[in-house]
């Protein structure tokens, strides 16, 4: 019970925050097959009972040929909680897959993307819930810095291109330390992807130092994300945001990365 609170604390601050959720909207939640977005589905549920506001909740997965598993069962365990589900075989993403099996995530994320708003906009919904946690705000926000040389990590809202689509990640401020106790507590099938079981990635790497630093300073990611709200930008280097007699200049088109590095999550 404490762990439930803790995570719609959580999550209502977020969409408080970043007014994530609005009168009238339909959120469709993108469902991973994994721990945290199933969490997520789960916490927007209840806060659905709770809120002061209407909305329609609804669920999709993204089939890209990468499941271990069958996510059928997912199915099976959305119907017994009244969810409407959608599940969208993309067949661009099959034929990626069969010409380019070793792509990396970039292509693979612009493949599900334009799925994703495929799916959204069939469903009629207007917002799109995804299930980034709290560690991978943080996460990517040291990828940024480290290899591509900017400061930036995940936006808790943003809009798709065209604008049909509000983005949210109601789990910015949630650890994947509640989420893996949470989803634990349910009875809905995990169906792992492919790319988790891979060893020697950045994403793997940077997971294992928060783990070794986090031994000794348990506070380190929400530390993280109150320095992602927070920012003193006149100790920064960025002259469009220092005053015109400490450098500051006019905007001018971001220096391109002297140090490239291709990314693989
Ligand atoms: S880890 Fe990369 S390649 Fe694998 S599913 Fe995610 S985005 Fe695609």
């Amino acid at each position: 019970m404490e762990l439930e609170k803790t995570l719609l604390r959580k999550v209502g601050e977020a969409i408080k925050k970043f007014d994530m959720i609005r009168e009238g909207d339909h959120v469709a939640v993108g469902l991973s097959g994994g721990k945290d977005s199933v969490t997520l589905l789960e916490a927007l549920l209840l806060l659905q009972k709770r809120a002061p506001i209407s909305f329609r909740l609804s669920a999709f997965t993204i089939e890209q040929g990468k499941f271990l598993a069958s996510i059928k069962p997912f199915g099976e365990y959305l119907r017994t909680r009244g969810v409407e589900w959608e599940y969208f075989e993309d067949a661009p993403s099959f034929r990626l897959l069969d010409e380019q099996p070793d792509h990396g995530c970039d292509l693979c994320s612009r493949f599900r993307r334009r799925a994703v708003y495929e799916v959204g906009k069939r469903m009629g919904a207007n917002v799109i819930a995804l299930g980034h946690t709290a560690d991978d705000f943080c996460e990517s926000l040291l990828r940024n810095a480290m290899f591509t040389g900017r400061m930036a990590a995940l936006p808790a809202v943003t809009w798709s291109a065209e604008r049909d689509f509000r983005l949210i990640r109601p789990l910015v401020y949630v650890s994947e330390e509640i989420t893996t106790a949470y989803a634990a507590k349910l009875t809905a099938p995990v169906i792992p992807c492919g790319c988790s079981q891979k060893t020697g990635t950045v994403r793997r790497t940077l997971r294992d130092i928060f783990k070794d630093l986090e031994a000794e300073h348990p506070f380190l990611k929400e530390n993280l994300l109150s320095a992602m709200g927070n920012l003193e930008t006149s100790r920064l280097l960025d002259t469009r945001y220092l005053p015109a007699d400490s450098g500051g200049q006019p905007a001018a088109p971001p220096a391109p990365n002297p140090f490239p590095i291709v990314m693989e999550m």
